[in-house]
């Protein structure tokens, strides 16, 4: 019977820790706030999401392109998309345990959940959440740039530059993936809310009017994206925003939640940004970013769908959704049941002992793993049951054991991660009989 421990965050903070998932920044100094760093492990396993993202978004459709943006922008850019006046959260302090909160998150602005006391709220102010640094070596007001608080601002300054130079028409996106920074109110979470974070976001545009249709048609895409790389679909929800939520230039939003141990939580924003963003910059730069279009002779300003997600986030919920324990006694063991695409190891080669040229047969089929794209790891230290114990706690679907028969006929057996089954196979049939069971997702 698989089971999920009380205390599923904390294990699950440990568990990453002592994996080489994600360890806290600067940790020997005590650790930056909301700051985290990706291990050994966890690194492979968010740019897996990163390029399930990608490969969906980009590489698997001709009707969207890709770029790269800088994080440091024109500081007129954030003047017109409204996040220099606008991108603010409510702030309240409680005067007298100093705890400090979004007023939006709040239940009861009377009362402190913190220390229990009635009226010892500050008024609410409104908090800018750009991180605001200079640029060259004098530091005043004229030298004030921002580090993006959204990647979605270097796609929409660029619209016209990807349009031309990859001759692109409507309907088409532009995809990005990289990092973004808020200095957020109330960080926590683990890195489910966090200052510096990488999103995955996509600009679809579309001629006005056809924006519902493809609203809708993300909406239901990007839902699908995350049961397609091992999300169970009862822990995902599409909830739409009530008209008081929207931002004032959005059409209509929806949010796909995750069930987290902490609650229904946003992983991404699907928005209908209307055609608010390309008109501002067009205003606000003097150079009309409209759109062109040959059928009609006309210069139009598209309507824009973007499906907004977060890498961590996404990480994060895919490594809670794989957390299973299971067995009892001796037999109990944590898996993580990562969907082969997303494991951030593929295959662990491991020579039965340290002797009889067992470890140099498994090194060189590692070897061949590496070499073919797969990412697997070569393990010789403790008893056998230990090591898949280990790999099973990172998720690897494979173990491939190289053993005292391997030393006679160059068979290997192959024991999957969830059912536990072995088979023995041909050592030089390893790597077609992995790339067939990770469907091409190396
Ligand atoms: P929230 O309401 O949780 O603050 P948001 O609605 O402001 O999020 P968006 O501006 O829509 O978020 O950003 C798109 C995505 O970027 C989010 O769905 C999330 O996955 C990710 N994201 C945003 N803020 C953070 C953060 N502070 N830490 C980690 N990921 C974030």
């Amino acid at each position: 019977m698989a089971q999920k421990p009380p205390d599923l965050m904390n294990t699950i903070v440990s568990l990453c820790k002592r994996r080489g998932f994600i360890f806290q920044s600067s940790e020997i100094y005590g650790g930056l706030n909301s700051c985290w760093d990706y291990g050994p492990i966890g690194v492979e396993l968010k740019r897996n999401v990163k390029n399930a993202w990608w490969h969906s978004m980009v590489h698997a459709r001709r009707d969207i392109v890709g770029i790269d943006a800088s994080i440091l922008m024109h500081p007129k850019v954030w003047e017109a998309s409204g996040h220099l006046a606008g991108f603010t959260d409510p702030l309240v302090d409680c005067k007298n345990c100093k705890e400090r909160f979004r007023a939006d998150h709040l239940k009861n602005l009377d009362k402190c959940p913190k220390c229990g006391m009635s009226g010892t709220f500050t008024e609410v102010r409104k908090f800018n959440l750009m991180f605001k640094t200079f640029m060259g070596p004098v530091e005043d007001a004229q030298a004030v740039v921002f580090m993006r608080p959204e990647t979605a601002q270097g796609i929409f300054v660029n619209f016209l530059n990807v349009q031309q130079a990859s001759r692109l028409k409507l309907p088409f996106g532009i995809a990005q993936v990289g990092k973004s920074f808020r200095n957020e109110i109330t960080p926590g979470n683990f890195t489910y809310r966090t200052r510096e974070f990488e999103q995955m976001e996509m600009e679809f545009f579309v001629m006005p009017g056809e924006d519902q249709k493809w609203y809708e048609y993300w909406l239901q895409a990007r839902r699908q994206w995350y049961i397609d790389h091992g999300i169970r679909p009862e822990n995902l929800r599409l909830r739409a925003h009530e008209q008081s939520e929207l931002a004032h230039y959005a059409k209509a939003c929806s949010d796909v939640e995750y069930q987290f141990p902490f609650g229904w939580s946003e992983l991404e924003g699907i928005a209908n940004r209307t055609d608010f963003d390309l008109k501002q910059h067009s205003q606000h730069s003097g150079k009309s970013l409209a759109y062109f279009d040959e059928e009609t002779k006309q210069h139009i300003f598209p309507f824009v769908i973007e499906p907004a997600a977060g890498a961590d986030r996404a990480t994060l919920a895919f490594l809670v959704d794989a957390y299973t324990e299971e067995g009892a006694g001796d037999d109990k063991r944590t898996v993580l049941k990562f969907k082969p695409s997303i494991a951030p190891v593929k295959a662990a080669l491991l020579p039965l002992v340290k002797k009889e040229g067992m470890p140099e047969k498994a090194e060189k089929i590692y070897a061949d793993c590496m070499k073919s794209g797969i990412n697997a790891l070569y393990d010789h230290a403790s008893s056998i049951g230990r090591r898949y114990a280990r790999n099973d706690e990172i998720g690897t679907p494979f173990c491939v054991t190289v053993d005292g028969q391997s030393m006679t006929d160059d068979t290997i057996t192959v024991r999957e991660r969830d059912s536990r089954l072995q088979q023995r196979i041909a050592a030089t049939a390893l790597v077609d009989f992995l790339k067939k069971q990770l469907e091409g997702n190396l």
